[in-house]
């Protein structure tokens, strides 16, 4: 899925990389209702996202369209039981 987003977060785009502890890392964002995950987040977007606000329309369409459902169709395998597992 990382490299589905091209590196870039879901919702703002920016840049980053996957691992570490930096601003620069993008983390893996999740559902709390049902603990799927949805995409990976900049730092400052999952903070926003993890509060339940909505800054602006992209953050309603990243909830209703996250990248796990486009990943979904595009790789089917990656889903086992209805849950997604995450590679490389
Ligand atoms: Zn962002």
């Amino acid at each position: 899925m990382f490299e589905w987003q091209k590196a870039r977060c879901a919702i703002c785009g920016r840049t980053g990389q996957r691992g570490g502890l930096n601003q620069r890392t993008l983390v893996l964002d999740h559902d709390h209702h049902n603990g799927l995950v949805r995409g990976f987040l900049c730092h400052r977007c999952n903070k926003v996202e993890g509060l339940g606000r909505t800054l602006d329309g992209r953050f309603t369409n990243y909830r209703r369209w996250p990248p796990r459902g486009f990943c979904r169709s595009l790789f089917p395998t990656l889903h086992r039981g209805g849950a997604l597992l995450v590679r490389g």
